[in-house]
């Protein structure tokens, strides 16, 4: 099948617009962003919490206009000057009205998943008072003037800014039968994130494909696309300047649009699969981990302490199998004796939940601390910390001690710290600055230097203390954020 990348001259007022290969294909074309001036826009106050999919019963019409208004039909996406007839969304054999009904459900229920992680509602039942966002999914892209491969189009604020009261454009009868469903939730998805200021993410920092989010044009992987709590770089067939800031997270953007809403799809489900019962603890902890939107990372938790973690499983074809199997390597560091043994499962969201306690034992159980982990005591033949009591700011001497987990400095001087983000702002506590460790990663830490001169940060003040190697690596560069 032939792919075909159409080029169309941005100007001022151009629309974000999703397209599709050739008729038969699979909708994998482009979604196109158009970036409009802030004037062709209604002003608002704040940001109506309404996701409205118009599903044109009977037809629908809209207006070419120097302004959008979902109110009152007019947008300035079409191609065109006056009225356009959008037709009424069909299934996928072409059929609208009542035979249409169960996709448009899906379709419906779909959105409402992908949006419930945030305070906006999604209706098929437009709103008779306020604003809203208009999520036309219906008709075909030569209606309003747009080239037959086109699946969806949406305006961008020039600055990025969330809009209201906007009408985005999903050709739900331009999108063809395979995976029809899916790919229809994706173009609305992403249509209507355009008018609330998204750009298009391309890969994620880690280096994955950001096929998973609905603001991909990628299609290295498939299934319900969500908007991801993870920092992307931006771009539609490669990679370019993110329009809105260095990078684009989804989750972030429009939870700060609209606040939080109670996700729909539910937590990760999680269990041990070996070691089986009866058999000793030896260097991997096989476990099963799934859930609706995935899984981003997997702890195995030995007396309540985290001793493993590995990343999610990739995403396929159909998603993230769900659920999917994983190995966790024990460190050889992990002292002999009795183990409860949980394994916890993450979503990007956070959300996390606990598999059931399996109690194994690595050697023999332990009979004192002296065979057991640094500041760990014996007990009932299991080596185990005491729950940690360390805030941030603390003095610790290891990492368990630490709420936070991270114990942090000079071989003279260590802190419970926290991880931050040098390049936003300062989220450390009172006193502790967010020292870079690394692109977009900090830790929270004293500022000693108390002037701030390039040449002084570079002497590296903390070198003559026996700062480890460890942390002199992470204070080659080092920031202060306020
Ligand atoms: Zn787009």
């Amino acid at each position: 099948m032939t792919r075909r990348l159409l080029l169309l001259a941005l100007t001022v007022a151009a629309p974000m617009v999703l397209r599709a290969g050739t008729a038969d294909a699979e909708p994998r074309g482009p979604r196109i962003t158009i970036p409009t001036p802030l004037d062709g826009f209604t002003p608002h106050a704040a940001m109506s919490k309404v996701l409205y999919l118009e599903r044109c019963r009977g037809n629908c019409t809209v207006t070419k206009s120097n302004v959008n208004n979902a109110q009152t039909n007019e947008s300035t996406i079409p191609g065109q000057a006056g009225m356009h007839v959008l037709t009424e969304f069909v299934n996928r054999d072409g059929v609208a009205g009542a035979a249409a009904d169960a996709e448009w459900a899906a379709l419906v229920q779909c959105l409402r998943e992908v949006y419930s992680p945030f305070d906006i509602q999604i209706t098929d039942t437009r709103p008779t008072s306020g604003t809203y966002h208009m999520a036309i999914a219906a008709g075909l892209p030569r209606q309003i003037g747009f080239g037959d491969d086109v699946l969806g189009v949406a305006p961008l604020a020039s600055n990025c800014s969330p809009q209201d009261n906007v009408i985005s454009f999903s050709f739900a009868n331009a999108h063809g039968p395979t995976l029809r469903g899916e790919n229809l939730c994706w173009t609305v998805a992403q249509e209507s994130a355009h008018a609330f200021g998204l750009d298009h993410s391309f890969k994620f920092l880690d280096g994955r494909s950001a096929c998973n989010d609905p603001m991909t044009y990628q299609v290295d992987c498939g299934g319900q696309r969500f908007f991801r709590n993870q920092a992307a770089k931006c771009g539609e067939y490669e990679e370019r300047a993110c329009r809105c800031g260095p990078t684009q997270n989804s989750h972030t953007k429009l939870l700060g649009t609209f606040g939080a809403g109670t996700a729909i799809t539910g937590n990760p489900t999680a269990m041990i699969t070996t070691p089986a019962d009866g058999q000793p603890l030896g260097v991997v902890v096989g476990a099963s981990a799934g859930s609706k939107r995935g899984i981003a990372r997997v702890q195995l938790l030995v007396n309540g302490f985290p001793w493993a973690e590995v990343p999610g499983t990739k995403f396929g074809p159909n998603g993230q199998a769900n659920p999917s199997s994983y190995g966790l390597m024990l460190p050889a560091t992990l002292p002999d004796g009795i183990s409860d043994l949980v394994v916890r499962a993450y979503d990007d969201l956070g959300a996390f939940t606990d598999s059931p306690t399996v109690t194994r034992t690595k050697g023999a159980p332990c009979t004192t601390a002296e065979t057991c982990a640094r500041g760990q005591r014996c007990d009932a033949g299991k080596c185990l910390w005491d729950p940690a009591a360390g805030e941030i700011g603390d003095s610790c001497e290891y990492p368990q001690y630490c709420k936070s987990l991270r114990c942090e400095g000079t071989a003279e001087r260590k802190i419970c710290s926290d991880a931050c983000n040098p390049d936003g702002e300062n989220t450390c506590t009172d006193g502790l600055s967010c020292i870079e460790t690394g692109p977009g990663t900090g830790i929270c830490y004293f500022d000693e230097g108390g002037c701030c001169s390039v040449a002084f940060d570079r002497r590296l003040p903390w070198a003559h203390l026996g700062v480890s190697a460890l942390v002199a690596a992470l204070l080659m560069r080092r920031r202060r954020r306020r």
